[in-house]
């Protein structure tokens, strides 16, 4: 799931808050698809960690621009309910 307060981590699969994220302008929300722990973990890993997470973030990156694309439609459709409203749906959907 990701909303405005985190995401899920695809390496280790923990749902955490976006302060559990590198800033990446590039990525959803402005951050990172791995957490900060997931991510020191493969760099200590070296030459083949840095390699498995280069074709993982390949692989989720297909993944995140469905996500993303979804992500636009539903920022779209929140756009016509009220604020607070709007944040509670937020909160509920899954992606
Ligand atoms: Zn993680």
């Amino acid at each position: 799931m990701i909303n405005e307060d985190g995401r899920d981590c695809p390496h280790c699969g923990n749902w955490k808050y976006w302060s559990q994220y590198h800033k990446n302008e590039s990525g959803v929300m402005g951050h990172t698809s791995w957490c900060k722990m997931c991510n020191n973990k493969t760099q200590r890993e070296g030459y083949h960690g840095r390699r498995a997470q280069s074709v993982a973030d390949q692989v989720a990156r297909i993944g995140e621009m469905e996500k993303e694309r979804r992500f636009g439609a539903l920022l779209a459709l929140l756009e016509k309910l009220p604020q607070v409203k709007a944040r509670e749906v937020f909160r509920r959907v899954e992606f």
